[in-house]
């Protein structure tokens, strides 16, 4: 499974990386980014909660 960050959407608010800093960090411009190219297994559900919660709607999940 695979994160991407949208940075046109991303308000840069940090839930998806107080969440899940395994997967999400804070880029250079205080937006967000995902750090790993392959989600970890076990760090899948949370990646998709992430998603749901991202008030920007920022989060695409690819399975
Ligand atoms: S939860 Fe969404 S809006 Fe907030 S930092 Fe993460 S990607 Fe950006």
């Amino acid at each position: 499974m695979k994160a991407s960050v949208n940075k046109e959407r991303c308000i840069g608010c940090g839930a998806c990386v107080a969440s899940v800093p395994e997967v999400f960090d804070f880029d250079d411009d205080g937006l967000t980014k995902t750090i790993v190219d392959n989600i970890p297994e076990e760090k899948e559900e949370e990646t998709k909660n992430a998603a749901d919660m991202c008030p920007g709607s920022a989060i695409t999940i690819d399975e």
